[in-house]
């Protein structure tokens, strides 16, 4: 078997065998197979694609490639939530002491930032002195004491992937559904949680555009949970506009303890709580309504907040010192109207180009910067009113940037749900890991 051959298979559409996509991790690896003919193969299946058999392969190549993280000494049931990346998305920083604070575990490692968006770590490292590197004993140690832990990926998960991702980032093939698909859950699988609620972001701020791309994304994400016996649920959520109002790591944390704090901006709690409620439906087994109405119950009575502070505490950080840029000042509208439409990307990357994200590896974030918004999607502005609030320090921004990410019309324009779809799958023929016999239950809001 060579390389050449197994490009020329996928080149002409055919399916690639276990063995075949063995050869070629092992090989992209060990540097046997160079990042040019990784790269003609990676092309080769953005044109045309995988069936689920080679990605199920490719998932679990990429899964053994590195070390799993062995959960067992948590006692209970421990779930995980991950997000596809989007522009102000601090749900995790509300999620896991909240979820924790029911009595579910929620033992997470997360990522940093990843083009225009933003990640986990970053943020958490926007309060003084918050360890994000654990080691695997604190990890397991602070979950059985608190019930939450968050830290940053061990080099050696997934390893495979995270050669494989930087080749995709620099070539062009991120967006196909079989790598991301395949990608996420291998390290998923891998960090070693029960249950896995996925919020797979769809818009123009994320990675995944139309809602036929965002379905079946999701379909292949939930199935190769059941063909590793894992509960996975996917929701299909907005990211046509920021979510909440603040973008930029200080500020996002700032945003989250607001509404850890029962307070914030509605979109962000609305999500909130229904992954929440997710989350402890699949870690307690309540019903819907029992578990939702404990997420709203704990982020009333202050015990979502008192567990925040606790995990702040216990990885060090000082809640009292976040991070926050000592230059202000407000973008107005140049006209009055509705927003009809937010560039959520642009936004996204005027945020890195003022030091809240990095361009290279090496880049070091200034975790203070950032933006606040004061309108979104169906807001009416007046002239001369405050569209933006921006944080700066070092780095500087032409207005007009800003303004131009604003698409401000006289007609009334209706916003988007807030969540598109939720895909589960269902025992419904079956008890027995046999995908043929699964039944995609897929639910509309
Ligand atoms: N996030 C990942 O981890 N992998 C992808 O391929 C895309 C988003």
């Amino acid at each position: 078997m060579t390389i050449i051959e197994i490009i020329e298979k996928k080149k002409h559409n055919k399916e690639l065998t276990r063995e075949e996509i063995e050869f070629f991790i092992s090989g992209y690896l060990d540097g046997t197979i160079k990042d040019y003919q990784a790269s003609a193969l990676l092309m080769a299946i953005w044109f045309n694609g995988m069936i689920d058999n080679e990605t199920f392969d490719l998932t679990e190549i990429m899964l053994n490639s590195g070390s799993k993280i062995d959960l067992s000494k948590i006692k209970g049931i421990k779930v995980d939530k991950h997000s596809t990346g989007g522009v102000g998305d601090k749900t995790t920083l509300i999620l896991a002491p909240l979820v924790a604070s029911t009595g579910v575990n929620m033992a997470k490692m997360s990522g940093r930032g990843l083009g225009h968006t933003g990640g986990t770590i970053d943020k958490l490292e926007a309060i003084e002195g918050f360890n994000t590197s654990l080691t695997e004993e604190e990890f397991i140690s602070n979950v059985n004491k608190i019930g939450v832990a968050l830290t940053g990926q061990t080099g050696n998960i997934a390893p495979a992937d995270k050669k494989l991702y930087a080749l995709r980032d620099v070539t062009g093939t991120v967006d196909c559904l079989p790598l991301i698909a395949s990608s996420i859950m291998s390290k998923k699988l891998a960090s070693g949680a029960d249950k896995i609620v996925i919020d797979l972001k769809l818009g123009n701020g994320a990675l995944v555009n139309t809602i036929e791309d965002a379905e079946r994304l999701g379909n292949l994400m939930v199935k190769i949970g059941a063909k590793f016996s894992k509960e996975v649920v996917c929701f299909v959520t907005n990211m046509n506009e920021p979510l909440g109002r603040n973008i930029g790591n200080g500020l996002e944390v700032m945003e989250a303890i607001d509404v850890l704090k029962n307070e914030g901006p509605d979109d962000l709690k609305e999500l909130i709580i229904k992954l929440g409620t997710e989350l402890i439906m699949m870690g307690k087994g309540l019903s819907k309504k029992d578990a939702e109405k404990e997420i709203k119950d704990n982020l009333q009575n202050g015990k979502a907040y008192n567990k925040f502070e606790e995990f702040v505490k216990i990885q060090g950080g000082n809640i009292d010192k976040i991070a926050l840029a000592p230059k202000i000042f407000s973008v107005k509208s140049s006209r009055e109207g509705f927003i009809t439409g937010i560039n959520t990307l642009k936004l996204g990357e005027l945020a890195r180009q003022i030091g809240a994200g990095r361009y290279s590896k090496e880049d070091i974030i200034d975790y203070g910067v950032g933006f606040v918004l004061n309108k979104k999607v169906g807001d009416f502005v007046l002239e001369n009113e405050e569209l933006v609030k921006v944080y700066l320090n070092e780095k500087d921004i032409a207005i007009g940037d800003i303004l131009s990410c604003f698409e401000i019309g006289l007609d009334f324009k209706e916003k988007e749900p807030l969540i598109y779809k939720i895909i589960k799958w269902c025992k419904l023929l079956s008890k027995n890991i046999n995908l043929v016999e699964y039944k995609y239950l897929v639910l509309y809001y």
